[in-house]
């Protein structure tokens, strides 16, 4: 799946077009259609009595990955979306009239009864359930809708459950004019992270995938990089500078002593390539994988570190980690740092988690102009190149 060719007789080319034509042309105006995302920004597959099965089934999946259901859950509408896709709206119907859609692979019993009940007209009653009970994930407010991107976002290249391309269709549908592709670096195996040539590949494909988004989308590249014991990154220094968004986070010895953590963080910060602190604290509060309590370390000198270097502190939008806690948030505030809401998503309906960031940095009294993915594009990458 790695190429560009790959890509380009996967999921999109002539497809995305036909994709396009049904989310509307004109994303980021107000009244345009939008497939999978209600946060105040467009309308849902409902509202519009949608008769496209492709669109039913990527926003049924939306909606389930918002929601975090498991993976398994999700998948086979994903499947069923692309497994529709190049076959185009008449031999869709041809094949539902005849009773064939099942021996397409791809196509079950569920998946095929949520296309039947959308070409019958009546729409898909799964669907209409999930609508009535998906509702806003949380009260995001203005600063909602103030963000203009999402600087942190995971691909099928690493521990991401769909392409490149589904999560830069989706982050159109959900109103971004930005979003930065940040899969993890070649440390972290767990989550298969780039390797200096696979992630030398990639930036072909975000080319790639940025000339065939035609400017609906400005997809910037860029990883999540792994903060080494040191304090060095895991990525080399080459690849670094090429990235238009660094984005610098702990995921291994956690617990370590304050000092060495606090030389650790505050070296990463330092370096010139770095520019969002990631979950800062690495805690987990609820959810699957369980609970772990924060890492502790001089917060005040990690804060001065990010003002001095210009870098963001990244409020990181996942339900389980909603990282900083508010006290260093707070802390993070008076220390005069910038701040990037990210929704760390892992799946394209987890694009969604931005309400929960924005919620909390309007209750904590965040100004907007100090959050840099409210700012303009051509100000994001002034400030990323510097
Ligand atoms: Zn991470
Ligand atoms: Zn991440």
């Amino acid at each position: 799946m790695d190429s560009v060719w790959s890509l380009r007789h996967s999921l999109w080319s002539a497809p995305w077009t036909t994709v396009y034509k049904t989310v509307g042309d004109t994303p980021g105006t107000p009244g345009r259609t939008c497939l999978t995302s209600t946060n105040g920004k467009g309308q849902s597959v409902d509202e519009r009595k949608s008769a496209d099965p492709v669109a039913v089934l990527r926003r049924i999946a939306f909606l389930l990955e918002r929601t975090q259901a498991e993976t398994f859950k999700v998948r086979a509408f994903r499947t069923a979306a692309a497994a529709l896709l190049p076959l185009g709206q008449d031999e869709v119907r041809a094949r539902a009239a005849q009773g064939t859609l099942r021996d397409l692979k791809g196509i079950g019993a569920s998946t095929e009864k949520v296309v039947l009940e959308t070409l019958d007209g009546g729409g898909s009653t799964y669907l209409r359930k999930l609508e009535e009970t998906a509702g806003p994930l949380a009260d995001g407010g203005e600063m909602r809708r103030r963000l203009r991107g999402d600087l942190h976002m995971h691909s099928d290249w690493s521990d991401g459950g769909s392409p490149i391309e589904e999560m830069a269709m989706t982050a159109v549908e959900v109103g971004h004019e930005y979003v930065c592709l940040s899969d993890h670096s070649p440390r972290l195996t767990v989550a298969n992270g780039l390797s200096a040539e696979r992630l030398a590949r990639q930036l072909d494909v975000v080319a790639a995938v940025n000339e065939q988004l035609g400017g609906r989308l400005r997809m910037l590249t860029g990883i999540e990089v792994d903060i080494l014991d040191d304090g060095s990154l895991d990525q080399s220094e080459e690849m670094l500078a090429r990235l238009e968004v660094v984005v610098a986070s702990v995921h291994s010895k956690l617990r370590m002593e304050p000092e060495a953590m606090t030389r650790r963080m505050v070296r990463a910060v330092q370096h010139p390539r770095t520019k969002v602190l990631g979950h800062v604290t690495g805690r987990l509060i609820t959810g699957g994988r369980g609970t772990r309590p924060q890492s502790t370390f001089d917060a005040d000198k990690v804060f001065e570190a990010c003002v001095a270097n210009d870098v963001a502190v990244e409020i990181n939008s996942r339900p389980e980690r909603a990282d900083p806690p508010d006290d260093l948030l707070v802390r993070a505030l008076e220390a005069g740092c910038l701040f990037a809401i990210d929704s760390d998503a892992h799946a394209p309906g987890q694009l969604d988690f931005l309400d929960y960031g924005a919620a909390r940095a309007e209750q904590l009294g965040v100004p907007p102009e100090r959050i840099v993915n409210t700012w303009p594009v051509e100000r994001l990458l002034e400030w990323s190149a510097g």
